[in-house]
């Protein structure tokens, strides 16, 4: 039986991904060597770093004086690193869920930090709106798409500071405009790649201001200087993101990426606001991630949300239950989430609703 991927991380990636990356477990480009097996400093290697930072640079139209690095360490060490890097003395931070809560923590260590708004009153179900960053703040960090409540930031905000963002779960799945970011960082386990990579965006302006000195590792600088090559990158994760990216521009790249996404967003919200037995978690229409659509049992229904886990599961849709802090469900539906599969998903949920 075909399964259809909905986990929200790791999850599902191209077929284009998995096979080049099995095919260079074995053999990396003719070296007859594994991609596990050979030096990071082989041209080989070298190869794969800087083509995987030229297509970043191309798929994202970074603009001049930016540097892309591939680090390890996780979305959760940039939490860190960002303040650590460009924090002067007073950051500023929109909470949209527990990614964006961690992310703050961090920057209280460096200085004064300021909650713009939060969504933690109604279970971060909502993108705050109105709300005021300070002027002297030394960026806004946002989280555009909150992974675990299923809402997502889908433009680039107007605000009158530089922005960080925590893009894990939804870069390049629209365009952006990164001249409006001193920083971008993702993990690379949702649109890009296995676990092990994080990929960051970084403007070479920003750093040097905190006057602060900074531990090697934690330094950026040591990245940029080093070609992200100061200590040794995770290859074969590298190498897996790179693959991605040539998938992603073959597809039409980030522009192609957003329709198809709205697509198949749009379907499953239409069903979920259609089917009587389910329940979007995320009300307004304009916060709705389409990355991860999070749903629950409608009221009166409750008592059916185990069975329609296993009748889901017996169909091949694996991955779809809620994040332990939200329950319900979550249909994580990334870049290589073919809308077959949406449509697949649909069609089980039209089938336990006529059962009912
Ligand atoms: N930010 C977001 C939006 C996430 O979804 C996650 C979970 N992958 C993280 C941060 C933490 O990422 P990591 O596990 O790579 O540290």
């Amino acid at each position: 039986m075909k399964k259809h991927n909905f986990y929200a991380g790791p999850s599902i990636l191209p077929e284009f991904t998995k096979q080049k990356t099995a095919e260079a477990a074995v053999d990396f480009a003719g070296t007859g060597l594994s991609v596990m097996e050979v030096s990071h400093r082989s041209k080989e290697f070298v190869a794969v770093m800087d083509e995987a930072v030229a297509l970043v640079k191309e798929l994202l139209k970074v603009p001049e004086g930016y540097s892309v690095l591939f680090l390890q360490g996780g979305a959760s060490l940039s939490f860190l690193m960002a303040p650590y890097n460009l924090m002067k003395s007073k950051a500023a931070y929109l909470v949209t869920g527990s990614w964006a809560s961690k992310a703050m923590k961090e920057a209280k260590y460096f200085g004064e930090v300021v909650e713009v708004a939060s969504s933690k009153d109604k279970n971060f179900n909502y993108i705050p709106k109105a709300f005021e960053v300070p002027a002297d703040a030394d960026y806004l960090h946002i989280t555009t798409n909150n992974t675990i409540f299923g809402t997502e930031i889908k433009t680039d905000l107007d605000v009158p500071v530089p922005m960080i963002a925590d893009m894990s779960s939804d870069i390049f799945s629209r365009p952006i405009d990164v001249a409006k970011y001193d920083m971008i960082y993702a993990g690379a386990q949702k649109n890009l790649g296995p676990s092990g990579a994080t990929l960051v965006i970084i403007k070479d302006e920003a750093l040097d201001k905190t006057g602060r000195t900074i531990p090697t590792m934690l330094d950026f600088q040591t990245h940029i200087k080093n070609d992200s090559m100061f200590n040794t990158p995770s290859t074969i994760a590298v190498y897996a993101c790179l693959q991605t990216l040539i998938w992603l521009k073959d597809k039409g790249g980030v522009e192609a990426m957003e329709k198809i996404n709205i697509e198949k967003a749009d379907l499953l919200y239409a069903e979920l606001d259609r089917n009587k037995l389910f329940v979007p978690t995320v009300p307004a229409a304009e916060d709705r991630s389409r990355m991860n659509v999070t749903f629950v049992m409608a009221e009166g229904y409750e008592a059916l949300e185990k069975e329609f886990n296993e009748f889901a599961t017996s169909k091949g849709m694996i991955g779809l239950k809620g994040h332990r802090s939200v329950g319900g469900f979550r249909a994580s539906i990334y870049n290589a989430m073919p809308v077959e599969s949406v449509q697949a998903l649909i069609d089980v949920m039209a089938e336990f609703e006529a059962n009912h």
